[in-house]
């Protein structure tokens, strides 16, 4: 039986990137030798790492003054590399949820940390607006899509401080206007490359402004300086975010994958909105992601909840509970989910409720 992939990371990938990865292990580039074995000095993955770093910003129009860089420690390293790298005295976090929180958790111990606003008191379940970021903190950092709640950032905002974004979660699904960020981050494994890597997008000219010591490892400038082979990269992710970058490339680039994505979201989200036994947690349908969809049962439902998931389980549907701070469930719907695995997902939501009602 087909599986339908909604974990929500790691997560799905493209068969071109799995397969072309396997082989590359097996051997890479008709060296004889496995990508795991080669000097990452050697001409052949030097190769891979230019074309990774060329394709990234030929992708996501990335504009002349910024640097693409493939780092080790996920993003859950960015959160402290940030505030190193960035923070003199004050910076504003937007509490959107528990990535933020991790994040703002990090950047406390620079200084003062300002929580512009929080939609903690609904489990997160809306993108907070209408706040004030103060004028004179270092940066302002948001999480473009929150994974866990399924709330999405959709636009690029227009503010007058630097703008840090962690988009592991979204990145490659829209366009973005890249001239609008200080530094966008993420770890690779929701729609890149297998876990490993985080990528980081960052415009040189904003470093270097504060004058804390910053470890090695940890100064952007080190590793922009190197390339980003400051010491030994993970070499099997990035080689994998190479193929995958391709395979957009080859599927229309991020306004195809945009289409799509949208495409996809909005069957599932009709349906969960029309279906009676369901009901969507984000109620703003402004603030909904299109990369993770979350529900739950409807009222009057709630006891079929353990029913239903072993319903959709035993057709294949794989990785869609929720998180355990929200409950129900979680439809995550990569780049690389095809539309027929949703078409699939809402195939059971409808055969479930008419064996119900
Ligand atoms: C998964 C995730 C992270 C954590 O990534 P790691 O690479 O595991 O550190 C951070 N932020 C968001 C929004 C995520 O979805």
């Amino acid at each position: 039986m087909k599986k339908h992939n909604f974990y929500a990371g790691p997560s799905i990938l493209p068969e071109f990137t799995i397969k072309n990865t396997a082989d590359a292990i097996l051997d890479f580039y008709g060296t004889g030798l496995s990508l795991m074995e080669v000097s990452h000095r050697g001409k052949e993955f030097v190769a891979v790492m230019d074309e990774a770093q060329d394709l990234f910003k030929e992708l996501l129009n990335i504009p002349e003054g910024y640097h693409v860089l493939f780092l080790g420690g996920g993003a859950s390293t960015q959160f402290a590399m940030i505030p190193f790298n960035f923070m003199s005295k004050k910076a504003a976090y937007l509490n959107t949820g528990a990535w933020a929180n991790k994040a703002t958790k990090e950047a406390k111990g620079f200084g003062e940390v300002i929580e512009v606003a929080s939609s903690a008191d609904t489990t997160y379940n809306y993108i907070p607006k209408g706040y004030d970021i103060p004028a004179d903190a270092d940066y302002f950092h948001i999480t473009t899509n929150n994974t866990i709640y399924g709330t999405e950032i959709h636009n690029d905002m227009d503010i007058n401080i630097p703008l840090i974004a962690d988009m592991s979660s979204d990145i490659f699904s829209r366009p973005i206007d890249i001239s609008k960020y200080t530094l966008i981050y993420g770890g690779a494994q929701k729609n890149l490359a297998p876990s490993g890597i985080a990528f980081v997008i960052v415009k040189e000219d904003a470093l270097g402004k504060t004058d804390n010591f910053i470890p090695t490892m940890l100064d952007y400038k080190t590793h922009i300086k190197g390339g980003s082979m400051f010491n030994t990269p993970p070499v099997v992710p990035i080689f994998a975010a190479l193929q995958t970058l391709k395979w957009l490339k080859a599927q229309g680039g991020v306004e195809a994958m945009y289409k799509r994505n949208v495409d996809k979201a909005n069957v599932l989200y009709t349906e969960i909105d029309t279906n009676p036994m369901f009901k969507g947690t984000v109620l703003d349908k402004a603030d909904r992601s299109i990369m993770n969809i979350c529900f739950v049962m409807n009222d009057g439902y709630e006891q079929y909840e353990k029913e239903f998931m072993e319903f959709a389980t035993a057709k294949g549907m794989i990785g869609i509970k929720g998180h355990r701070s929200v409950g129900g469930f979680r439809a995550s719907t990569y780049n690389a989910l095809p539309k027929e695995s949703v078409e699939a997902l809402v195939a059971c939501m409808q055969e479930f409720k008419n064996q119900k009602s």
